[in-house]
């Protein structure tokens, strides 16, 4: 799953990378990772906030 221009730091495109025992999401511009779950669902909430304007 990709979330476009999600990137908190450069606004790029984020992707959720998730293996059986953990998730985290990484920028493919800059290469920002985020190891978090929580953080995964923030920016998703917060795609979701920016498309229903
Ligand atoms: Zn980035």
């Amino acid at each position: 799953m990709i979330y476009l221009k999600a990137c908190p730091k450069c606004h790029g495109d984020i992707e959720l990378i998730s293996y059986p025992d953990i998730k985290f999401l990484q920028c493919l511009q800059c290469g920002l990772s985020i190891d978090s779950k929580d953080a995964a669902k923030k920016l998703a909430e917060e795609k979701h906030l920016a498309h229903s304007k």
